[in-house]
Protein backbone atom coordinates (compact mmCIF):
# COMPACT_ATOMS: atom_id res chain seq x y z
CA UNK A 1 0.00 0.00 0.00
CA UNK A 2 2.79 3.02 1.03
CA UNK A 3 4.31 2.15 -2.65
CA UNK A 4 0.95 2.51 -4.45
CA UNK A 5 0.67 5.73 -2.56
CA UNK A 6 4.15 6.45 -3.11
CA UNK A 7 3.36 6.16 -7.05
CA UNK A 8 0.34 7.53 -6.82
CA UNK A 9 2.33 10.99 -6.79
CA UNK A 10 3.84 10.05 -9.97
CA UNK A 11 2.71 11.41 -13.72
CA UNK A 12 1.57 9.37 -16.00
CA UNK A 13 4.17 10.28 -18.75
CA UNK A 14 6.74 9.24 -16.65
CA UNK A 15 8.65 5.91 -17.70
CA UNK A 16 7.53 2.59 -15.92
CA UNK A 17 8.49 2.03 -12.89
CA UNK A 18 10.57 -1.27 -12.28
CA UNK A 19 10.75 -3.89 -9.32
CA UNK A 20 12.36 -7.08 -8.99
CA UNK A 21 9.99 -10.07 -7.01
CA UNK A 22 10.35 -13.10 -6.22
CA UNK A 23 6.85 -14.07 -6.29
CA UNK A 24 4.31 -11.74 -8.15
CA UNK A 25 0.13 -12.83 -7.78
CA UNK A 26 -2.21 -11.59 -9.65
CA UNK A 27 -5.17 -11.61 -7.62
CA UNK A 28 -6.41 -10.35 -3.49
CA UNK A 29 -8.62 -13.30 -3.38
CA UNK A 30 -8.67 -16.00 -0.57
CA UNK A 31 -5.83 -18.20 -2.90
CA UNK A 32 -3.75 -15.29 -3.86
CA UNK A 33 -3.46 -14.09 -0.58
CA UNK A 34 -3.13 -17.19 1.58
CA UNK A 35 0.02 -17.97 -0.72
CA UNK A 36 1.38 -14.63 -0.91
CA UNK A 37 0.91 -14.24 2.80
CA UNK A 38 2.77 -17.29 3.30
CA UNK A 39 5.17 -17.33 0.75
CA UNK A 40 6.46 -13.85 2.20
CA UNK A 41 6.19 -14.09 6.36
CA UNK A 42 7.08 -17.98 6.33
CA UNK A 43 9.60 -17.91 3.74
CA UNK A 44 11.11 -14.55 3.84
CA UNK A 45 10.22 -14.18 0.13
CA UNK A 46 9.66 -10.95 -2.11
CA UNK A 47 6.25 -11.08 -2.90
CA UNK A 48 3.95 -8.60 -4.80
CA UNK A 49 0.53 -9.02 -4.75
CA UNK A 50 -1.93 -6.86 -7.30
CA UNK A 51 -6.06 -6.62 -7.00
CA UNK A 52 -7.66 -4.49 -8.93
CA UNK A 53 -10.37 -4.08 -6.64
CA UNK A 54 -11.24 -4.61 -3.37
CA UNK A 55 -9.02 -7.25 -1.23
CA UNK A 56 -10.61 -10.41 -0.06
CA UNK A 57 -12.07 -11.03 -3.72
CA UNK A 58 -15.39 -13.30 -4.05
CA UNK A 59 -15.43 -14.51 -0.95
CA UNK A 60 -14.92 -11.63 1.19
CA UNK A 61 -16.89 -9.14 -1.13
CA UNK A 62 -19.86 -10.97 -3.05
CA UNK A 63 -19.74 -14.27 -1.64
CA UNK A 64 -19.39 -16.28 1.36
CA UNK A 65 -19.10 -13.46 4.19
CA UNK A 66 -22.03 -11.08 3.20
CA UNK A 67 -23.85 -14.89 1.97
CA UNK A 68 -23.00 -16.29 5.58
CA UNK A 69 -24.31 -13.29 7.69
CA UNK A 70 -27.35 -13.03 5.34
CA UNK A 71 -28.34 -16.90 6.34
CA UNK A 72 -27.47 -16.16 9.80
CA UNK A 73 -30.57 -13.35 9.43
CA UNK A 74 -32.62 -15.96 7.70
CA UNK A 75 -32.04 -18.42 10.34
CA UNK A 76 -32.89 -15.68 13.24
CA UNK A 77 -35.91 -15.29 11.35
CA UNK A 78 -36.91 -18.79 11.36
CA UNK A 79 -36.25 -19.18 15.47
CA UNK A 80 -38.47 -15.94 15.78
CA UNK A 81 -41.18 -17.95 13.80
CA UNK A 82 -40.48 -20.88 16.03
CA UNK A 83 -40.24 -19.54 19.34
CA UNK A 84 -44.07 -19.82 19.65
CA UNK A 85 -43.85 -23.47 19.76
CA UNK A 86 -42.00 -22.69 22.69
CA UNK A 87 -43.86 -20.39 24.47
CA UNK A 88 -42.43 -17.34 23.51
CA UNK A 89 -45.55 -14.80 22.19
CA UNK A 90 -43.27 -13.26 20.24
CA UNK A 91 -44.62 -11.80 17.28
CA UNK A 92 -44.54 -14.29 14.47
CA UNK A 93 -43.68 -11.51 12.14
CA UNK A 94 -41.14 -9.45 13.77
CA UNK A 95 -40.18 -6.50 11.37
CA UNK A 96 -36.93 -7.02 9.75
CA UNK A 97 -35.25 -3.93 8.61
CA UNK A 98 -33.38 -4.68 5.47
CA UNK A 99 -31.79 -1.70 5.08
CA UNK A 100 -30.40 -1.28 8.58
CA UNK A 101 -29.16 -4.87 8.51
CA UNK A 102 -27.25 -4.61 4.90
CA UNK A 103 -25.36 -1.50 5.82
CA UNK A 104 -24.14 -3.76 9.10
CA UNK A 105 -23.12 -6.13 6.37
CA UNK A 106 -21.52 -3.78 4.20
CA UNK A 107 -19.70 -2.06 7.74
CA UNK A 108 -18.39 -5.37 8.03
CA UNK A 109 -16.94 -6.87 4.52
CA UNK A 110 -15.42 -2.81 4.55
CA UNK A 111 -13.78 -3.66 8.30
CA UNK A 112 -12.52 -7.10 6.63
CA UNK A 113 -11.35 -5.30 3.81
CA UNK A 114 -9.34 -3.01 6.28
CA UNK A 115 -7.70 -6.04 7.52
CA UNK A 116 -6.63 -8.13 5.39
CA UNK A 117 -4.91 -5.19 4.29
CA UNK A 118 -3.17 -4.88 7.40
CA UNK A 119 -2.17 -8.58 7.41
CA UNK A 120 -0.36 -7.76 3.98
CA UNK A 121 1.53 -5.05 5.98
CA UNK A 122 2.54 -7.62 8.76
CA UNK A 123 3.87 -10.11 6.58
CA UNK A 124 5.44 -7.80 4.57
CA UNK A 125 3.82 -8.10 0.80
CA UNK A 126 3.28 -5.18 -0.73
CA UNK A 127 0.42 -4.33 -2.56
CA UNK A 128 -0.15 -2.72 -5.18
CA UNK A 129 -3.68 -1.71 -6.24
CA UNK A 130 -4.49 -2.16 -10.18
CA UNK A 131 -4.51 -4.07 -13.14
CA UNK A 132 -1.99 -6.62 -13.91
CA UNK A 133 -1.61 -8.03 -17.44
CA UNK A 134 1.71 -10.72 -18.07
CA UNK A 135 4.00 -9.63 -20.52
CA UNK A 136 6.18 -12.91 -20.60
CA UNK A 137 6.72 -16.00 -18.20
CA UNK A 138 9.00 -13.56 -16.21
CA UNK A 139 7.02 -10.12 -16.05
CA UNK A 140 3.67 -8.27 -15.33
CA UNK A 141 2.99 -4.90 -15.98
CA UNK A 142 0.69 -3.20 -13.55
CA UNK A 143 -1.42 0.07 -14.47
CA UNK A 144 -2.23 1.51 -11.47
CA UNK A 145 -5.50 3.21 -10.86
CA UNK A 146 -3.93 7.06 -11.86
CA UNK A 147 -2.34 5.48 -14.45
CA UNK A 148 1.15 4.67 -13.44
CA UNK A 149 2.88 1.88 -14.49
CA UNK A 150 5.12 -0.82 -12.50
CA UNK A 151 6.77 -3.52 -14.49
CA UNK A 152 7.31 -6.15 -12.12
CA UNK A 153 10.11 -8.65 -13.20
CA UNK A 154 8.89 -11.84 -11.13
CA UNK A 155 11.07 -15.28 -10.88
CA UNK A 156 7.59 -16.74 -10.15
CA UNK A 157 4.51 -15.90 -10.98
CA UNK A 158 0.78 -16.34 -9.54
CA UNK A 159 -2.50 -16.14 -11.53
CA UNK A 160 -5.26 -16.41 -8.68
CA UNK A 161 -7.78 -14.23 -10.45
CA UNK A 162 -11.20 -16.01 -9.56
CA UNK A 163 -14.27 -15.76 -11.37
CA UNK A 164 -17.43 -14.29 -12.15
CA UNK A 165 -21.24 -14.95 -12.72
CA UNK A 166 -21.63 -16.78 -15.80
CA UNK A 167 -23.93 -14.46 -17.73
CA UNK A 168 -27.51 -15.40 -18.29
CA UNK A 169 -28.86 -17.16 -21.08
CA UNK A 170 -29.79 -15.09 -24.40
CA UNK A 171 -33.42 -14.22 -23.97
CA UNK A 172 -35.21 -11.13 -24.62
CA UNK A 173 -34.77 -8.47 -21.43
CA UNK A 174 -32.31 -10.98 -19.69
CA UNK A 175 -30.44 -7.71 -19.02
CA UNK A 176 -33.10 -6.46 -16.97
CA UNK A 177 -32.13 -9.04 -14.00
CA UNK A 178 -28.76 -9.14 -11.78
CA UNK A 179 -26.41 -11.68 -10.81
CA UNK A 180 -25.02 -12.87 -6.84
CA UNK A 181 -22.69 -9.40 -6.86
CA UNK A 182 -25.91 -7.55 -7.74
CA UNK A 183 -27.62 -9.15 -5.00
CA UNK A 184 -25.14 -7.79 -2.16
CA UNK A 185 -26.20 -4.02 -3.71
CA UNK A 186 -30.20 -4.87 -2.95
CA UNK A 187 -31.04 -2.19 0.03
CA UNK A 188 -34.51 -2.64 0.52
CA UNK A 189 -36.50 -5.71 1.14
CA UNK A 190 -37.97 -7.11 -2.34
CA UNK A 191 -41.58 -7.79 -2.26
CA UNK A 192 -41.42 -10.38 -4.73
CA UNK A 193 -37.74 -12.20 -6.50
CA UNK A 194 -37.42 -14.85 -9.23
CA UNK A 195 -34.22 -16.45 -9.19
CA UNK A 196 -33.33 -18.46 -12.38
CA UNK A 197 -30.61 -21.45 -11.47
CA UNK A 198 -29.93 -24.71 -9.97
CA UNK A 199 -26.91 -24.56 -7.89
CA UNK A 200 -25.43 -23.21 -4.64
CA UNK A 201 -26.27 -20.07 -5.03
CA UNK A 202 -29.68 -19.96 -6.09
CA UNK A 203 -30.43 -22.59 -3.59
CA UNK A 204 -29.01 -20.46 -0.93
CA UNK A 205 -30.68 -17.23 -2.26
CA UNK A 206 -34.31 -18.29 -2.70
CA UNK A 207 -33.65 -19.73 0.74
CA UNK A 208 -33.05 -16.65 2.62
CA UNK A 209 -35.43 -14.73 0.63
CA UNK A 210 -37.92 -16.72 1.36
CA UNK A 211 -36.89 -17.02 5.26
CA UNK A 212 -37.19 -13.59 5.53
CA UNK A 213 -40.60 -13.02 4.05
CA UNK A 214 -39.93 -11.89 0.40
CA UNK A 215 -41.72 -13.95 -2.32
CA UNK A 216 -39.74 -15.91 -4.03
CA UNK A 217 -39.79 -17.87 -7.37
CA UNK A 218 -37.13 -20.43 -8.26
CA UNK A 219 -36.99 -21.77 -12.07
CA UNK A 220 -35.14 -24.61 -12.73
CA UNK A 221 -34.36 -26.75 -16.07
CA UNK A 222 -34.82 -29.91 -14.08
CA UNK A 223 -37.15 -31.39 -11.78
CA UNK A 224 -34.56 -31.03 -8.60
CA UNK A 225 -32.17 -28.46 -7.97
CA UNK A 226 -28.57 -29.39 -6.51
CA UNK A 227 -28.18 -31.71 -9.15
CA UNK A 228 -24.68 -33.01 -8.36
CA UNK A 229 -25.63 -33.63 -5.33
CA UNK A 230 -26.73 -37.07 -3.89
CA UNK A 231 -30.11 -37.95 -5.08
CA UNK A 232 -31.32 -37.76 -1.23
CA UNK A 233 -30.45 -34.40 -1.52
CA UNK A 234 -31.82 -33.12 -3.92
CA UNK A 235 -35.32 -34.66 -3.62
CA UNK A 236 -35.65 -33.69 -0.10
CA UNK A 237 -34.53 -30.52 0.01
CA UNK A 238 -36.10 -29.69 -3.43
CA UNK A 239 -39.54 -30.89 -1.85
CA UNK A 240 -39.04 -28.93 1.34
CA UNK A 241 -38.26 -25.64 -0.23
CA UNK A 242 -41.82 -26.26 -1.61
CA UNK A 243 -43.02 -26.88 1.75
CA UNK A 244 -41.42 -23.78 2.80
CA UNK A 245 -43.18 -21.89 0.82
CA UNK A 246 -40.52 -21.31 -2.22
CA UNK A 247 -42.78 -21.12 -5.25
CA UNK A 248 -40.57 -23.40 -7.55
CA UNK A 249 -41.04 -23.85 -11.46
CA UNK A 250 -39.93 -27.16 -11.91
CA UNK A 251 -38.80 -27.74 -15.46
CA UNK A 252 -39.56 -24.32 -16.46
CA UNK A 253 -36.98 -21.86 -18.30
CA UNK A 254 -36.81 -18.16 -18.54
CA UNK A 255 -37.70 -17.43 -21.94
CA UNK A 256 -38.69 -13.48 -21.87
CA UNK A 257 -38.22 -10.95 -19.55
CA UNK A 258 -40.11 -6.94 -19.44
CA UNK A 259 -40.25 -3.94 -17.43
CA UNK A 260 -42.75 -2.14 -16.88
CA UNK A 261 -42.77 1.64 -16.26
CA UNK A 262 -42.88 1.34 -12.15
CA UNK A 263 -39.79 -0.76 -12.96
CA UNK A 264 -41.23 -3.84 -11.86
CA UNK A 265 -40.37 -7.01 -14.04
CA UNK A 266 -42.95 -9.66 -15.66
CA UNK A 267 -40.59 -12.89 -16.04
CA UNK A 268 -42.10 -14.93 -19.02
CA UNK A 269 -41.21 -19.03 -18.56
CA UNK A 270 -41.89 -22.11 -20.37
CA UNK A 271 -42.69 -25.66 -19.08
CA UNK A 272 -41.54 -28.72 -20.38
CA UNK A 273 -44.90 -28.72 -22.64
CA UNK A 274 -43.94 -25.38 -24.08
CA UNK A 275 -46.81 -23.87 -22.23
CA UNK A 276 -45.77 -20.57 -21.42
CA UNK A 277 -46.82 -18.82 -18.00
CA UNK A 278 -45.50 -15.31 -16.56
CA UNK A 279 -44.48 -14.15 -13.18
CA UNK A 280 -45.21 -10.30 -12.89
CA UNK A 281 -44.55 -7.43 -10.23
CA UNK A 282 -41.14 -8.81 -9.50
CA UNK A 283 -38.82 -6.48 -7.94
CA UNK A 284 -35.50 -8.38 -8.87
CA UNK A 285 -34.83 -11.39 -11.11
CA UNK A 286 -31.66 -12.86 -10.38
CA UNK A 287 -29.61 -15.10 -12.93
CA UNK A 288 -27.69 -17.92 -10.83
CA UNK A 289 -26.54 -19.93 -13.69
CA UNK A 290 -23.18 -20.60 -12.52
CA UNK A 291 -19.48 -19.13 -12.40
CA UNK A 292 -16.81 -18.31 -15.33
CA UNK A 293 -13.40 -17.80 -15.07
CA UNK A 294 -11.86 -14.27 -14.90
CA UNK A 295 -9.69 -14.24 -17.83
CA UNK A 296 -10.06 -11.53 -20.20
CA UNK A 297 -7.32 -9.50 -20.38
CA UNK A 298 -4.68 -10.57 -18.30
CA UNK A 299 -2.45 -11.32 -21.04
CA UNK A 300 -2.78 -14.83 -20.47
CA UNK A 301 -2.61 -16.10 -24.28
CA UNK A 302 0.25 -13.57 -24.66
CA UNK A 303 2.41 -15.38 -22.56
CA UNK A 304 0.90 -18.46 -23.97
CA UNK A 305 -0.58 -19.91 -21.34
CA UNK A 306 -3.40 -22.81 -22.19
CA UNK A 307 -7.25 -22.35 -21.10
CA UNK A 308 -9.33 -25.37 -21.43
CA UNK A 309 -12.51 -25.44 -23.54
CA UNK A 310 -14.36 -23.58 -20.72
CA UNK A 311 -11.97 -20.90 -20.14
CA UNK A 312 -10.49 -22.77 -16.93
CA UNK A 313 -6.27 -22.41 -17.08
CA UNK A 314 -5.00 -25.51 -17.70
CA UNK A 315 -2.56 -26.54 -14.52
CA UNK A 316 -1.13 -29.77 -13.19
CA UNK A 317 -1.58 -31.01 -9.87
CA UNK A 318 0.95 -28.80 -8.26
CA UNK A 319 -0.59 -25.75 -9.93
CA UNK A 320 1.54 -25.39 -12.67
CA UNK A 321 0.55 -24.03 -16.03
CA UNK A 322 1.09 -24.89 -19.07
CA UNK A 323 4.07 -21.90 -19.08
CA UNK A 324 6.75 -22.91 -16.61
CA UNK A 325 7.34 -20.30 -14.08
CA UNK A 326 3.05 -19.43 -14.35
CA UNK A 327 0.62 -20.87 -11.65
CA UNK A 328 -2.62 -20.77 -11.15
CA UNK A 329 -5.18 -21.65 -8.62
CA UNK A 330 -8.65 -21.20 -7.18
CA UNK A 331 -11.93 -20.70 -9.26
CA UNK A 332 -9.91 -19.67 -12.64
CA UNK A 333 -8.69 -22.93 -12.93
CA UNK A 334 -12.22 -24.38 -11.79
CA UNK A 335 -12.10 -27.84 -10.14
CA UNK A 336 -13.49 -27.28 -6.77
CA UNK A 337 -14.53 -23.91 -6.88
CA UNK A 338 -14.45 -23.22 -2.78
CA UNK A 339 -12.02 -20.62 -0.61
CA UNK A 340 -11.06 -23.72 1.43
CA UNK A 341 -9.79 -24.91 -1.00
CA UNK A 342 -8.15 -22.00 -3.27
CA UNK A 343 -6.19 -20.84 0.38
CA UNK A 344 -5.15 -24.82 1.12
CA UNK A 345 -3.68 -24.85 -2.71
CA UNK A 346 -1.90 -21.82 -2.51
CA UNK A 347 -0.04 -22.27 0.76
CA UNK A 348 1.19 -25.48 -0.54
CA UNK A 349 2.36 -23.84 -3.57
CA UNK A 350 4.56 -21.26 -1.51
CA UNK A 351 5.44 -24.15 0.73
CA UNK A 352 6.61 -25.63 -2.71
CA UNK A 353 8.38 -23.05 -4.64
CA UNK A 354 9.74 -21.07 -1.22
CA UNK A 355 9.81 -23.48 1.37
CA UNK A 356 12.73 -25.81 2.30
CA UNK A 357 13.37 -29.33 0.70
CA UNK A 358 10.79 -31.44 2.38
CA UNK A 359 8.20 -29.39 0.87
CA UNK A 360 9.54 -30.18 -2.44
CA UNK A 361 6.40 -32.08 -3.27
CA UNK A 362 3.67 -30.04 -1.25
CA UNK A 363 0.33 -30.17 -2.94
CA UNK A 364 -3.53 -29.62 -1.84
CA UNK A 365 -5.38 -33.13 -2.73
CA UNK A 366 -9.05 -32.97 -4.15
CA UNK A 367 -9.90 -35.99 -2.62
CA UNK A 368 -12.92 -35.71 -0.13
CA UNK A 369 -13.41 -32.06 -0.23
CA UNK A 370 -15.96 -31.36 2.22
CA UNK A 371 -18.75 -28.42 1.08
CA UNK A 372 -22.14 -26.93 3.03
CA UNK A 373 -24.72 -25.47 0.99
CA UNK A 374 -26.23 -23.11 3.58
CA UNK A 375 -29.84 -24.22 1.90
CA UNK A 376 -33.10 -24.50 4.43
CA UNK A 377 -32.12 -27.01 5.98
CA UNK A 378 -28.78 -27.37 5.71
CA UNK A 379 -26.84 -29.42 3.59
CA UNK A 380 -23.40 -31.12 4.10
CA UNK A 381 -21.48 -33.57 1.73
CA UNK A 382 -18.35 -35.08 1.40
CA UNK A 383 -16.94 -38.00 -1.18
CA UNK A 384 -18.94 -39.80 -3.59
CA UNK A 385 -22.44 -39.56 -4.28
CA UNK A 386 -24.30 -42.99 -4.36
CA UNK A 387 -24.48 -42.99 -7.97
CA UNK A 388 -20.95 -41.85 -8.04
CA UNK A 389 -20.21 -44.71 -5.63
CA UNK A 390 -21.56 -47.75 -7.64
CA UNK A 391 -19.95 -46.66 -10.85
CA UNK A 392 -16.65 -46.34 -9.45
CA UNK A 393 -17.23 -49.66 -6.79
CA UNK A 394 -19.99 -51.60 -8.79
CA UNK A 395 -23.19 -51.89 -6.85
CA UNK A 396 -22.63 -55.09 -4.98
CA UNK A 397 -19.47 -53.57 -3.41
CA UNK A 398 -20.71 -51.00 -1.46
CA UNK A 399 -23.45 -50.30 1.08
CA UNK A 400 -25.41 -48.11 1.79
CA UNK A 401 -26.68 -46.78 5.55
CA UNK A 402 -29.74 -44.18 6.02
CA UNK A 403 -31.89 -42.81 8.28
CA UNK A 404 -34.68 -40.11 8.35
CA UNK A 405 -36.25 -38.90 11.12
CA UNK A 406 -37.19 -35.65 12.97
CA UNK A 407 -34.64 -33.68 14.83
CA UNK A 408 -35.22 -33.05 18.41
CA UNK A 409 -36.00 -29.75 18.11
CA UNK A 410 -39.00 -30.13 16.57
CA UNK A 411 -40.78 -31.98 19.50
CA UNK A 412 -42.68 -28.96 20.42
CA UNK A 413 -43.65 -28.36 16.97
CA UNK A 414 -46.60 -29.03 15.05
CA UNK A 415 -46.61 -31.72 12.66
CA UNK A 416 -46.77 -28.81 9.94
CA UNK A 417 -43.79 -27.05 11.18
CA UNK A 418 -41.42 -30.32 11.43
CA UNK A 419 -38.45 -30.16 8.81
CA UNK A 420 -36.65 -33.39 7.43
CA UNK A 421 -33.32 -35.02 8.61
CA UNK A 422 -31.73 -37.36 6.38
CA UNK A 423 -28.23 -38.91 6.68
CA UNK A 424 -26.72 -41.41 4.26
CA UNK A 425 -23.79 -43.13 4.71
CA UNK A 426 -21.96 -44.80 1.95
CA UNK A 427 -19.17 -47.63 2.25
CA UNK A 428 -17.71 -49.49 0.05
CA UNK A 429 -15.43 -52.81 -0.15
CA UNK A 430 -15.12 -55.47 3.37
CA UNK A 431 -13.88 -53.11 5.46
CA UNK A 432 -16.98 -50.77 4.81
CA UNK A 433 -14.11 -47.49 4.30
CA UNK A 434 -16.26 -44.72 4.35
CA UNK A 435 -16.23 -42.89 0.55
CA UNK A 436 -19.22 -40.59 1.01
CA UNK A 437 -21.22 -39.03 4.02
CA UNK A 438 -24.66 -36.63 2.98
CA UNK A 439 -26.47 -34.92 5.41
CA UNK A 440 -29.23 -32.96 5.75
CA UNK A 441 -30.84 -30.92 8.61
CA UNK A 442 -30.24 -28.16 10.98
CA UNK A 443 -26.82 -27.81 11.98
CA UNK A 444 -25.07 -29.92 9.49
CA UNK A 445 -22.71 -27.17 8.38
CA UNK A 446 -20.88 -27.22 11.84
CA UNK A 447 -21.57 -30.92 12.12
CA UNK A 448 -19.59 -32.16 8.84
CA UNK A 449 -16.36 -30.38 9.59
CA UNK A 450 -14.90 -33.23 12.10
CA UNK A 451 -16.77 -35.78 10.30
CA UNK A 452 -14.80 -34.99 7.10
CA UNK A 453 -11.39 -35.21 9.00
CA UNK A 454 -12.67 -38.85 10.38
CA UNK A 455 -12.85 -39.15 7.00
CA UNK A 456 -9.87 -37.76 5.55
CA UNK A 457 -8.59 -40.31 8.06
CA UNK A 458 -9.72 -43.36 6.28
CA UNK A 459 -12.60 -44.04 8.72
CA UNK A 460 -14.25 -47.39 8.30
CA UNK A 461 -18.33 -47.60 9.36
CA UNK A 462 -16.63 -49.79 11.96
CA UNK A 463 -14.72 -46.52 13.39
CA UNK A 464 -18.00 -44.12 13.16
CA UNK A 465 -19.81 -47.17 15.33
CA UNK A 466 -16.87 -47.34 18.15
CA UNK A 467 -17.43 -43.52 18.52
CA UNK A 468 -20.20 -43.19 21.65
CA UNK A 469 -22.55 -40.82 20.75
CA UNK A 470 -23.50 -37.38 22.14
CA UNK A 471 -26.93 -37.63 23.47
CA UNK A 472 -29.13 -35.71 22.12
CA UNK A 473 -27.76 -34.74 19.00
CA UNK A 474 -28.36 -34.81 15.97
CA UNK A 475 -25.29 -36.22 14.89
CA UNK A 476 -25.47 -38.87 17.03
CA UNK A 477 -27.57 -40.67 14.45
CA UNK A 478 -24.62 -40.89 12.22
CA UNK A 479 -22.34 -43.28 14.78
CA UNK A 480 -25.62 -45.28 15.58
CA UNK A 481 -26.84 -46.68 11.53
CA UNK A 482 -27.85 -50.01 11.51
P1 LIG B 1 -23.36 -24.03 -9.90
O1 LIG B 1 -22.43 -24.44 -10.93
O2 LIG B 1 -23.32 -24.66 -8.56
O3 LIG B 1 -24.87 -24.16 -10.40
C1 LIG B 1 -25.36 -23.54 -11.50
C2 LIG B 1 -26.55 -24.37 -11.95
O4 LIG B 1 -27.48 -23.54 -12.62
C3 LIG B 1 -26.18 -25.43 -12.95
O5 LIG B 1 -25.69 -26.56 -12.30
C4 LIG B 1 -27.48 -25.66 -13.69
O6 LIG B 1 -28.24 -26.63 -13.01
C5 LIG B 1 -28.17 -24.30 -13.57
N1 LIG B 1 -28.15 -23.60 -14.85
C6 LIG B 1 -27.11 -23.42 -15.70
N2 LIG B 1 -27.49 -22.74 -16.78
C7 LIG B 1 -28.80 -22.49 -16.63
C8 LIG B 1 -29.77 -21.83 -17.42
N3 LIG B 1 -29.46 -21.27 -18.59
N4 LIG B 1 -31.03 -21.74 -16.95
C9 LIG B 1 -31.36 -22.29 -15.77
N5 LIG B 1 -30.49 -22.93 -14.98
C10 LIG B 1 -29.23 -23.02 -15.41
O7 LIG B 1 -23.17 -22.47 -9.85
P2 LIG B 1 -23.45 -21.38 -8.76
O8 LIG B 1 -23.41 -20.13 -9.56
O9 LIG B 1 -24.64 -21.68 -7.95
O10 LIG B 1 -22.18 -21.47 -7.84
C11 LIG B 1 -20.87 -21.39 -8.40
C12 LIG B 1 -19.87 -22.08 -7.51
O11 LIG B 1 -19.62 -21.27 -6.39
C13 LIG B 1 -20.35 -23.41 -6.96
O12 LIG B 1 -20.09 -24.47 -7.80
C14 LIG B 1 -19.59 -23.50 -5.67
O13 LIG B 1 -18.37 -24.14 -5.93
C15 LIG B 1 -19.36 -22.07 -5.26
N6 LIG B 1 -20.27 -21.70 -4.15
C16 LIG B 1 -20.14 -22.36 -2.97
C17 LIG B 1 -20.97 -22.06 -1.90
C18 LIG B 1 -20.81 -22.81 -0.62
O14 LIG B 1 -19.78 -23.45 -0.43
N7 LIG B 1 -21.79 -22.79 0.27
C19 LIG B 1 -21.99 -21.04 -2.01
C20 LIG B 1 -22.05 -20.43 -3.29
C21 LIG B 1 -21.23 -20.75 -4.32
P3 LIG B 1 -29.18 -27.66 -13.83
O15 LIG B 1 -28.29 -28.34 -14.80
O16 LIG B 1 -29.75 -28.53 -12.78
O17 LIG B 1 -30.19 -26.79 -14.52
Amino acid sequence: ASLSRHLSTSTPTMAPITREADYLVLGGGSGGLGSARMASARFGAKAIIVENKRLGGTCVNVGCVPKKVTYNAAALAEAIHDAKSYGFSVKETAPFDWTTFKNKRDAYVKRLNGIYERNLNNDKVEYLHGWGRLLSKNQVEVTQDDGTKVLVNAKKILVAVGGKPTPPPAIPGAEYGIDSDGFFDIDKQPKKVAIVGAGYIAVEFAGMFNALGTETHLFIRGNTFLRHFDPMIQETVTNEYERLGVKLHRKSNASKVEKDANGKLSVTYRDEEGNESVVSDVDHLIWAVGRTPETGGIGLEEAGVKLDDRGYIVVDEYQTSSVDNIYALGDVTGPVELTPVAIAAGRRLAERLFGPPEFSSAKISYENVPSVVFAHPEVGSIGLTEPQAVEKYGKDNIKVYKTSFTAMYYAMMEPDQKGPTNYKLIVAGPEEKVVGLHIMGQGSGEMLQGFGVAIKMGATKADFDSCVAIHPTSAEELVTLK
